[in-house]
């Protein structure tokens, strides 16, 4: 990938850095996708973005987005917008409609609700199960020894497609043994798109079989 005239720089160099460890570990760059996370972000600086070619963004609360992506999505009608945030039964409606991937369905509740609105208005969003790989008491996802009983019953209970699935890894901890362990269950659930790295260890995802890297501190600086 070439940067375009006036790319903000960070990005050429997440760019370069995509494309390098792609090649390193002989995958295609086509087969990565970066995931710009634009929360806190105001369109001001998500702007220079788009217009340097990225389409692919990420938000952490249906709210925000719901503020911030409408006038957005007007100018640059191809945007693929992604929810990484934890998600409510009441804000399922909102995300179906707004959001064309949601990357945290992690229990029956939300499956239930997800199902209930995709039947209703006949949108269908990518769904990926989050995976709480580090088993945190505080954090989103569903255990890693219950997600194959968990995308089984999405599947089979609620009708849903589960496309991909999504870790954040344990904060302070080597995140490749997650990396690995997200890797091991999609295999096993026939699941091909792993969205895993952020703006610490992206090039280490992709090592590991990352098809998405959300990053977000790299592109746009400290939130
Ligand atoms: C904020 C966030 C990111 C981006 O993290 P950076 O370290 O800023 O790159 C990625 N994934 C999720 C789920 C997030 O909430």
């Amino acid at each position: 990938m070439k940067a375009a005239e006036g790319t903000p720089a960070h990005l050429a160099e997440i760019r370069a850095r995509i494309t390098q460890a792609a090649q390193d570990c002989d995958r295609s760059v086509v087969d990565i996708t970066l995931v710009c996370v634009s929360k806190t972000f105001p369109a001001a600086d998500i702007i220079p973005v788009l217009e340097a070619g990225e389409r692919v963004f990420a938000e952490n609360k249906v709210q925000e987005a719901m503020e911030k992506w409408p006038e957005l999505k007007r100018l640059y009608p191809d945007v693929e917008l992604h929810l990484i945030g934890p998600l409510q039964t009441n804000k399922a409606r909102e995300a179906v409609e707004f959001f064309d991937v949601i990357e945290t369905v992690d229990r029956p509740k939300i499956a239930a609700a997800l199902a209930k609105e995709i039947a209703r208005c006949g949108r269908h969003p990518k769904l990926y199960v989050q995976v709480n790989t580090g088993a945190e008491p505080q954090k989103a996802g569903v255990l890693p020894q219950e997600a194959d009983a968990f995308i089984a019953s999405c599947r089979k209970d609620h009708g849903l497609e589960i496309s991909g699935l999504m870790c954040i890894p344990p904060f302070n901890e080597q995140a490749s043994p997650h990396f690995a362990l997200l890797s091991e269950i999609a295999k096993r659930n026939n699941i091909a798109t792993l969205s895993m790295g952020m703006s610490a260890d992206f090039e280490l995802a992709i090592q590991q079989g990352a098809t998405h890297v959300r990053v977000g501190t790299a592109i746009f600086g400290k939130r």
